[in-house]
């Protein structure tokens, strides 16, 4: 197929098995190339007021420590209960189905610098939150109840983050969640099918390619995926096989580390803004048993589109029919391979 071709097509997912629409020719208007408003870096390394900030009151009532590397506590207003029991629903009807859903939701944060994120932290820093989400994986999965750990990061108001401390999300269930349940399905179709690991394959053939690669260290590939829903979606995968974190080398967490600021610096230079998005990791279930058919990743999915404040919607034909996006996803990663690594406001003059 001619990449180069402006004739609109559907790309597969064979990660989540669907498809997204492809309409390269909306683009051929000029790239304006606009950044929107040029954000300013906040100087407050302590907020009063940050229910995150160490030593601040929470509003639940507990006080934070005074911390001063990472710090993780049980939100105070968790989406899941451990104890919550099975529902009793007579519901007269096998089409009204409820099961149970307990879990425990916590809150990383990152630093305790008020102001900071992945972006502008050091490498050195941000492998101490790898280290915390390890140790953090490895605790939820040893409990007996917990069949997934969702590990996540939403960043940004534009995405809903109620608070900028930099801080992300564990979300731990008793039950695997539908998009780690569907990525399960596909991998493992995979593997029985060809007795090859489907990411594994994947990377390789991306590799050969090139053109969606934003860039690799020793040890993560960053790129945007063949089947990029979003217009700056991107895919951290890492370069040897592995399940979970638990499996990762000193090293390779140095270089997961390294792969992060490294997507996240060049997000925030694209539009030189504090680029919102949603990143979270996906690994193995918790549950019994191993899982080969699984291959560590993480996803990013930014909303911008064109600038700072342009976002794309997901609406219309995408919540009745299909996700449809303009940008290529070659496009895409041609403009993240330009943007810098050097974060704009470090930049003299
Ligand atoms: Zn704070
Ligand atoms: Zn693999
Ligand atoms: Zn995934």
């Amino acid at each position: 197929m001619d990449l180069k071709s402006q004739s609109p097509h559907r790309r597969w997912n064979p990660l989540r098995q669907s498809w997204v629409l492809v309409s390269p020719h909306r683009t051929q208007r000029p790239w304006q190339g606009e950044v929107g408003r040029k954000d300013a870096p906040s100087e407050v390394s302590y907020d009063p007021e940050c229910y995150l900030c160490p030593g601040n009151q929470r509003a639940g009532g507990a006080v934070n420590p005074a911390y001063s590397g990472v710090f993780s506590f049980v939100n105070d207003y968790a989406a899941l209960l451990p104890d919550s029991p099975a529902p009793r629903m007579e519901t007269g009807s096998p089409l009204l189905v409820a099961k149970s859903a307990r879990g425990l939701c916590e809150v990383l944060c990152y630093h305790p610098n008020h102001s900071l994120t992945l972006a502008r932290m050091t490498q050195q820093e941000i492998r101490a939150v790898v280290d915390a989400w390890t140790q953090e994986y490895e605790e939820l999965r040893a409990l007996d109840w917990i069949e997934y750990v969702q590990i996540f990061e939403n960043r940004g108001a534009m995405m809903g983050a109620s608070n900028p401390h930099p801080h992300g999300q564990i979300w731990s269930t008793n039950f695997v969640p539908d998009e780690p349940a569907a990525e399960t399905r596909s991998q493992r179709e995979h593997l029985a099918l060809t007795g090859c690991c489907m990411l594994c394959e994947y990377l390789a053939a991306e590799q050969a390619s090139g053109q969606r690669i934003i860039f690799e260290n020793e040890h993560f590939t960053a790129l945007v995926p063949w089947w990029a829903v979003w217009p700056f979606e991107a895919l951290l995968l890492s370069r040897r096989h592995a399940e979970a974190l638990p499996e990762f080398t000193g090293s390779e967490r140095d270089g997961l580390a390294d792969a992060l600021k490294r997507v996240t610096t060049r997000f925030d230079n694209l539009f030189e803004t504090s680029f919102p998005y949603t990143m979270g990791f996906h690994q193995a279930p918790a549950g019994n048993g191993g899982h080969p058919e699984w291959h560590f990743h993480a996803h990013f999915y930014p909303p911008l589109l064109r600038s700072a404040t342009v976002r794309k919607f997901m609406v219309g034909f995408e919540m009745l029919g299909m996700p449809q996006r303009d940008i290529t996803p070659e496009d895409a990663a041609q403009r993240l391979r330009n943007s810098s690594e050097k974060h704009f406001w470090d930049r003299s003059g």
